[in-house]
């Protein structure tokens, strides 16, 4: 008995009768003696469809707009769950993101939560009703338009009223039986881990795994809100993602495996910036104008300068989609900064190892380097945390890399192969 909230996944509502499905569990839950507030996605793939339909219009389609396309995905499986919820004689009420409180900052596409005021989802859980709240979305304090969260925002928004309301647990349904050692939809034989830490969470999901919102976990982790993240398609228990203090504090994390998965990304593109002078101050003038742009970078790699010239290359990678505003950034400080040109590669990948046992054993990267030259996959760029190292390879090597890693570290499972339930993968 408590409060929970639920959230579903585009791949778990993706047609008629999955919404049918989805409203049957969602009222099992609330049989079961709970307030239940649900979050959902857009329906199957219709956010990639909108945005496919914005870019027939408009190859620049206003920040603005775009996030009042977008936000429509979520609103038509928000009503279209809260009347199948109704035809199984329980009242349901669906809210926007913006009636249920989320206000977030003004940046349009990856806007960051600021606060959560869900009177109308406690005024609907008061009586007796179950809140359907449309994922990915809020509205700005400031401005007060209406944003979204970035892509696969909706377990952010799902944690965050979680954390606003007080529930017990935040439950994630997907369309896979957890967080896996590896993307199954790559490696069949990848294992469900039972538990994992948030802190290695957080990397997996800063390193591509695509099965939970790096906000999300952030958000899970500041509040100390349970995270279970299963599928829709069954009942089997998922993963928890747990917080690394509390798994202390239940004396459970003495047999922390060293490593808990490996995950990748192809999201991500390559700019260089060639020919700077090797010069204090250079790289700062680079990165404030990238960093003005509100673009996020992940990894970045000087080179050593060229005597001869005392000039030097910077390159960094960062989302694809923001490869063109960082462009037309630098482009713009290029007298000013002197550098001799800029390129970009969109054809890289990333492949990374996450495990918090990293910490105190010697001999992982060795042992992770040996399996990549082992497949055959060339090394572009590295970059390590305390408990990760990841590898920029061609986007092609990623598949090949990424089973050669997972075989190397005894990850694969030996039992049956783990079911990807639905979803595209897109
Ligand atoms: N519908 C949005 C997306 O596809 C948000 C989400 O799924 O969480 O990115
Ligand atoms: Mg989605």
């Amino acid at each position: 008995m408590g409060l929970v909230v639920q959230k579903y996944g585009g791949s778990s509502v993706a047609d008629a009768e999955s919404v049918k499905r989805v409203a049957r569990r969602i009222v099992d839950a609330k049989k079961a003696g709970n307030d239940v507030c649900v979050v959902v996605s857009a329906m199957g793939d219709s956010t990639d469809e909108l945005i496919d339909l914005a870019r027939q219009i408009s190859p620049l389609p206003p920040a603005r707009e775009l996030d009042m396309l977008l936000t429509a995905g979520e609103r038509i499986s928000m009503a279209v769950l809260a009347m199948a919820i109704a035809n199984l004689g329980h009242e349901a009420r669906s809210f926007t993101g913006s009636q249920a409180g989320v206000i977030t900052d003004s940046v349009h596409g990856k806007a960051r939560i600021i606060d959560v005021t869900p009177g109308r989802i406690r005024g609907a859980l008061t009586d007796g009703a179950i809140a359907i709240v449309a994922g990915f979305q809020g509205v700005s304090q400031d401005t007060k338009d209406i944003t979204t969260l970035g892509r696969g925002g909706s377990d952010t928004t799902a944690v965050a009223l979680g954390a606003a309301l007080g529930a017990d647990a935040c439950e994630i349904y997907t369309d896979v039986d957890g967080v896996f050692t590896a993307d199954p939809r790559i490696v069949p034989t990848a294992r469900r881990l039972k538990r994992i830490s948030s802190e290695e969470m957080l990397e997996m999901a800063a390193s591509g795994a695509k099965v939970l919102h790096l906000r999300c976990v952030e958000y899970a982790r500041r509040f100390g809100l349970p995270v279970h993240v299963r599928s829709s398609f069954s009942q089997n228990e998922g993963t928890w993602v747990i917080d690394t203090a509390s798994m202390g504090a239940e004396g459970e994390n003495v047999e922390q495996p060293i490593i808990s998965g490996v995950a990748h990304d192809r999201s991500e593109a390559k700019i260089t910036v060639v020919g700077v002078a090797d010069q204090p101050g250079k790289a700062a003038q680079i990165f404030e104008a990238v960093a003005a742009a509100e673009i996020n970078l992940d990894m970045i790699v000087q080179n050593v300068s060229a005597a001869a010239t005392g000039r030097t290359d910077v390159s960094f990678t960062l989302p694809k989609t923001d490869v063109q505003t960082a462009m037309t950034a630098l482009t713009k400080v290029q007298e000013q900064i002197g550098f001799d040109a800029l390129r970009f590669d969109d054809q890289i990948g990333k492949v990374s190892l996450i495990g918090a046992g990293m910490r105190s054993h010697p001999g992982v990267s060795a042992q992770f380097f040996k399996a990549l030259a082992e497949a055959g996959v060339n090394i572009e760029m590295i970059s390590t945390s305390e408990i990760r190292i990841s590898v920029v390879t061609r986007a092609d090597a990623v598949d090949d890399a990424v089973r050669a890693v997972h075989t190397a570290f005894g990850l694969d499972s030996e039992g049956g192969e783990a079911v990807v339930y639905g979803g595209t993968g897109r």
